[in-house]
């Protein structure tokens, strides 16, 4: 939108003016040349109407696609109008000189109203594009099939996009609302506003409808009734109409409720610098021309042959900034993503429609056939199998830039890397497997729920994630993550690698399933025989890594509610099952209790209960005479998960200083530091590790620089933990962690026979 508007003037006043003329240049109304603005809606009128699908735009031929990218209406100006305005016979260059003159002149005003409409694809393989195309200077509209229950299963919908519950229009409505608000930057408070807007009012008997109405939003009102993005909600309007029936008088109603919202939107009659439009104009030329993506170092020549204005180095990053919040073209300012700018986003649209589509647009046969099998069976695709994908002649657009997109993809969650880390030098492996969530549409067919992961044999705990935003992402960024941990696990011939829901093989006796339902994201721990033999080092190491993945993955995304909220705490609690695994007590509560009575089968739960998910709550003191580890364990090599509890106890400052007394480089330091600048976390766990392999590190070295340091010893026999299996009695799992200590040493001596 480029527009220069009075202050003050009323919004009805506003519409008027369009309606009257969709002006000329100020102190110039005689000047034949219109207006530039004229020029870009006329082109994007000519288009039919919009129905802004990919499968729409995609048919159109590059000379067919708008000067600006989106499928755009403008309310007042009639088609004809515009056509007529559109025969000047002047051509481009004429317009630019004519332009130039009017901008140098230094009273050039625009006033344009721009409409743009996006109608988000309604299969469920698309959802998890939609981010891409969000952004807070919009009105958003919510429509829902207001003749069925807000409760009652969608039944002709296999599953819900990274969750793994039952749909009901209700979960979409919150998939939306979250959906929405957590792409859409926090600029305005209470911006972007979603209305809601039910349909199918014609397959209500008349006589209820009025029940109805208020029946489905107290519905939508509850649903939403403590979300932090409430604010941004529009309930009250309570618009319920036949979508079929174009005299339908509340579609009329709906028309204001979308014109009031408009013009009370923040973004409506800003200011632009006029200094901008001839780079603009330049962009907007190439793209009629059918370009559409642009390399920074080219737009930065484009700015700088104008003749009339050239915008500086700061201004231009505005620039692109501004018109990426227009919808108008992509430019992310990330290291990887900051030399391309697409200057056409409907290249996007083509991007998804490439690999996220339909069974039935796949190729018949061949190699490209087998990458869409092999995807929607595992979720799973390779660099190279994309590119091949992007090979085929109908997407030879993306191809040259094929990198860029593929990094882009990444960037919007669309694809996810599997990471995998060299096991003796701790350093990361080329990506070669890439996790396509959107991919995955099938839910959990199989028996593991209901045979394995039995009260008998498990035990839970949720992290909830309850009054805020669960980022549609997460869930999916999280069974990444996964993916990159543990191995999927195969239960009766199936990878349970589903919607929403991941079992994975722990090692030979326990397995984790991870299961996402609404706000809350279940962790289970399962033993093959049963759950009184969980380990419970292991069940407190799978939480420890659950927590601060979820805690790394939350820091990404800064949701519109989130950056309002005062607190910084972190967006989820921990719950932990009952013993049925049906009911939940939140970790504060479970804290400050001995004993919980659970709600729904009054069994009594006593604190060992969840102490299995705290072991090191329970030994993280050690008695004040404890002289420290045994020669026994100081000569042993700290395993990856001592290491990782043992950088976890110190900041970021200690862990480079004992770093350097264990005998590393300050250069290797900062050589990992700049491979993970966002989180010190990894940074201080992998220089751990690089130390051991490269010194063949023992705890005893650490004692010793600890020593040096002046810090406590003690520190070693909290992260020292050993599980060894005593093979005199069976299965029963011995901590050596308690024999580590010398207040231990006993017990070392007679168990020490029966360890392996
Ligand atoms: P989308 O899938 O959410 O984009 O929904 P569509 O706009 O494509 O509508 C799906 C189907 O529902 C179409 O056959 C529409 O004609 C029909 N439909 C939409 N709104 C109404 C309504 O208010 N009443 C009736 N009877 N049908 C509707
Ligand atoms: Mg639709």
């Amino acid at each position: 939108m480029t527009s220069r508007d009075e202050k003050g003037t009323n919004s009805s006043e506003k519409l008027d003016q369009h309606q009257a003329s969709d002006i000329s240049p100020a102190g110039s109304k005689d000047d034949d040349m219109g207006n530039p603005g004229v020029l870009q809606q006329s082109q994007a009128m000519a288009l039919p109407l919009p129905s802004n699908t990919s499968n729409t735009i995609s048919n159109q031929p590059p000379s067919a696609i708008p000067l600006s990218p989106e499928t755009s209406s403008i309310v007042p100006l009639s088609r004809q109008q515009l056509k007529q305005k559109m025969k000047a016979k002047m051509t481009i260059d004429e317009i630019r000189r004519k332009m130039e003159k009017i901008l140098k002149s230094g009273k050039y005003k625009m006033k344009v109203g721009r409409l743009i409409f996006w109608d988000f694809g309604g299969q469920y393989v698309y959802y998890t594009t939609h981010q891409t195309f969000m952004t807070y200077r919009a009105l958003f509209l919510v429509v829902f099939d207001g003749s069925k229950g807000l409760h009652e299963q969608v039944s002709d919908v296999l599953c819900f996009p990274g969750q793994h519950m039952t749909p009901t229009p209700a979960v979409f409505l919150q998939h939306w609302v979250n959906c929405i608000l957590t792409y859409c930057k926090a600029v305005y408070t209470g911006i972007p506003k979603i209305l809601f807007v039910a349909t199918h009012k014609d397959k209500v008997p008349k006589e209820d409808i009025e029940k109805r109405r208020t029946e489905l939003y107290s519905g939508v009102e509850e649903l939403f009734k403590d979300h932090e993005g409430r604010g941004h909600l529009i309930i009250d309007h309570k618009i319920f109409v036949n979508a079929t029936d174009k005299t339908d008088p509340e579609i009329n109603v709906l028309k204001k409720a979308i014109t009031d919202l408009t013009f009370q939107h923040p973004c409506w009659g800003e200011s632009m610098p006029n200094a901008s439009v001839p780079l603009e104009l330049e962009i907007a030329n190439l793209v009629a021309k059918g370009k559409q993506v642009l390399l920074l170092r080219e737009v930065e020549e484009l700015n700088s042959i104008s003749k009339v204005s050239v915008l500086s180095n700061k201004e231009l990053r505005d620039f692109l900034q501004f018109h990426h919040s227009l919808g108008k073209l992509v430019y992310f300012d990330t290291p990887q993503l900051r030399g391309h700018v697409i200057i056409s986003p409907l290249l996007l649209v083509e991007v998804m429609r490439s690999f996220v589509t339909d069974i039935a647009f796949w190729p018949k046969k061949g190699l490209i056939r087998n990458t869409f099998e092999r995807m929607s069976g595992s979720g799973i695709i390779q660099r190279k199998d994309l590119y091949l994908i992007w090979e085929q002649k109908h997407f030879n657009k993306i191809s040259p830039y094929k990198e860029f997109i593929f990094d882009m993809l990444i960037h919007l969650d669309i694809l996810s890397e599997q990471r995998r880390y060299d096991v003796t030098t701790g350093s990361r492996l080329p990506v070669e497997n890439f996790f396509v969530p959107c991919m995955l549409t099938q839910r959990n067919d199989t028996r593991f729920m209901t045979h394995e992961c039995t009260p008998e044999k498990a035990i839970s705990l949720a992290f909830v994630f309850k009054g805020t935003i669960i980022p549609p992402a997460l869930p999916n960024r999280l069974i990444s993550a996964c993916l990159s941990m543990w191995t999927v696990k195969t239960y009766e011939g199936k990878q349970l690698l589903f919607s929403g829901f991941i079992g994975l093989s722990f090692d030979k006796a326990h397995d984790i399933v991870v299961c996402v339902e609404g706000n809350k994201i279940f962790l289970y721990i399962v033993h093959e025989t049963s759950n009184g033999l969980i380990v419970p080092d292991i069940a407190t190491g799978i939480k420890e890594c659950m927590y601060t993945t979820l805690e790394r993955i939350s820091e990404f995304y800064k949701s519109t509610v989130k950056a309002t909220s005062i607190s910084q705490k972190l967006p989820f609690h921990i719950e932990y099952a009952c013993s049925r695994l049906e009911c939940h007590i939140t970790e504060e509560a479970a804290q400050t209790t001995d004993e919980w009575i659970c709600n729904k089968h009054k069994i009594v739960h006593t604190k060992d209960k969840w102490n299995i998910w705290n072991q090191d709550q329970e030994k993280e003191q050690c008695e004040e005479d404890c002289p420290g580890l045994t020669e026994d364990a100081l000569i042993q090599v700290p395993s990856d998960i001592e290491l990782q509890r043992f950088s976890s106890r110190f900041d970021e400052t200690t862990i480079r200083e004992l770093a350097i007394h264990l005998g590393m480089a300050l250069q290797e330091w900062d050589d990992l530091k700049s491979n993970n600048p966002r989180c010190v976390q990894i940074v201080k766990y992998r220089i751990l590790v690089k130390w051991r392999e490269k010194c063949s590190g023992t705890f005893k070295n650490m004692w010793n620089a600890l020593t040096k340091m002046e810090l406590t010893i003690h520190m070693l026999c909290q992260v020292f933990k050993r599980i060894l299996k005593c093979k005199c009695k069976e299965s029963r799992i011995l901590d050596l962690y308690k024999s580590a200590c010398r207040n231990w040493a006993l017990l070392l001596q007679t168990s020490s026979a029966c360890l392996s």
